[in-house]
């Protein structure tokens, strides 16, 4: 794809306005539809990239509906003093073409290889953490737990939008020169909750190993598919909603047993007892559903010596917890997840999605769903999400109504 740079004229009249998705106020459901929000500007270190698709997320129906989540509501204001929010554009997942190469990068990759660099006209995605870069946890390879991350689309503005601008350094080559024929524009829209499965599937090593995937939401089918491709003996995943039509594609990922738990967990309890007949329970829980009950469950059904990966995040603080029975008599291991390794989870998901041997990007697709919607749509998107008619969806800011 040929990138022109317009005459400067019409360059200064193209680059005012953009339309764009919006959270105006915090105490009020819902986001605001703009098309007079001025398109961001290159900074030093930064790139400009226009949107080509964007996907919806968990975090993003929190920020629709966030009247109802203090959670969400502090979150947002996490780096301002109580009071002080200002309207910022949402979305954290999407791809686009790289419009404009700030100042600064140039000179910072004179030796850099082309194909390592980022450069106008490419097709790419990034990671919309931003981490500090000098704490201790950056200094030590855990940028992904920077104590000051900022998340675009939740405290700084986000892609929910014609066009974002990211630090460079952020920035994933998806295609050179506008190709998109390796990965779809839907899929590159989705790779940050792509990234969010795989990190917490390869925290588990569940390679010969029963695993519980507790949530069959986005985020929880992507893991079921990824299990079976890392070699999980056998896989147990449970849903409380819409259990017909997630179940059935859970199955052709590689379920083992699915089980509904709308009525209580007394099912799983038994699936468990009769197939884990070797020991007292499963090797790997994977929680991925943040609702209460599933704490619960992970810390009873998984075996002595097992794993339990966090990566749903529950509403409110657990009560009655039995840390002493769940976790320390148990020796079990726990880990939480957040976002992705950088960059090493970005290294492995592509290297996935490139490899046709498992089939992914069609997988990937299926949870998808088939229409792309317009930003102006946006009200129907998440009552279409909130119905749960679609488990997750994508915009096109470039598409009319
Ligand atoms: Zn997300
Ligand atoms: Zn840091």
């Amino acid at each position: 794809m040929q990138h022109q740079t317009l005459p400067k004229a019409s360059q200064e009249s193209l680059v005012n306005q953009m339309k764009c998705l919006v959270k105006e106020d915090l105490n009020k459901d819902g986001l605001s539809l703009r098309n007079d929000m001025l398109e961001p500007t290159v900074g030093v270190g930064e790139v400009k990239i226009r949107v080509l698709a964007t996907a919806v997320c968990g975090t993003d129906k929190s920020i629709y509906g966030s009247s109802r989540s203090v959670g969400i509501r502090n979150e947002m204001q996490r780096y301002l003093s109580a009071g002080q929010y200002s309207p910022i554009v949402v979305g954290h997942e999407f791809c686009g073409i790289v419009e404009e190469v700030g100042p600064g990068v140039k000179a910072e990759h004179v030796n850099v290889p082309q194909e390592l660099l980022i450069e106008v006209g490419d097709y790419v995605t990034a990671e919309m953490h931003l981490s500090c870069g000098h704490c201790h946890l950056c200094r030590t390879g855990n940028e992904h737990i920077c104590t000051m991350v900022k998340v675009k689309g939740l405290h700084l503005d986000g892609c929910f939008a014609q066009h974002v601008v990211v630090p460079y350094k952020n920035v994933i080559q998806l295609g050179k020169n506008g190709d998109t024929s390796q990965i779809p524009t839907k899929i590159g829209a989705m790779l940050d909750a792509f990234g969010n499965a795989v990190h917490t599937v390869q925290e588990a090593d569940v390679a010969g190993k029963s695993v519980a995937i507790l949530g069959a939401g986005p985020l929880g089918l992507m893991a079921t598919f990824l299990c079976r491709a890392f070699g999980a003996t056998r896989i147990y995943l449970t849903e409380a909603a819409d259990v017909d039509r997630r179940f059935g594609l859970a199955r052709e990922f590689g379920a083992d047993s699915c089980i509904d738990v709308s009525k209580g967990s007394a099912d799983l309890h038994r699936q468990v007892e009769k197939f884990e007949t070797g020991s007292n329970g499963v090797d790997v829980v994977l929680e991925m559903s943040g609702s209460l009950p599933a704490y619960d469950d992970a810390f009873r059904i998984v075996r002595n010596g097992g794993q339990v990966v966090l990566l749903g995040l529950a509403r409110e603080p657990l009560k009655n917890f039995d840390i002493a029975n769940g976790v320390i008599w148990k020796g079990v291991t726990v880990k939480g997840i957040f976002g992705r390794k950088m960059f090493a989870t970005w290294e492995t998901m592509l290297s996935l999605i490139r490899s046709d041997r498992l089939d992914l990007k069609s997988k990937l697709d299926r949870v998808l769903a088939a229409k792309v919607y317009a930003l102006d749509e946006y009200e129907e998107a998440f009552e279409t999400l909130a119905r749960g008619t679609e488990l997750k969806l994508v915009f096109s800011p470039g598409n009319k109504k």
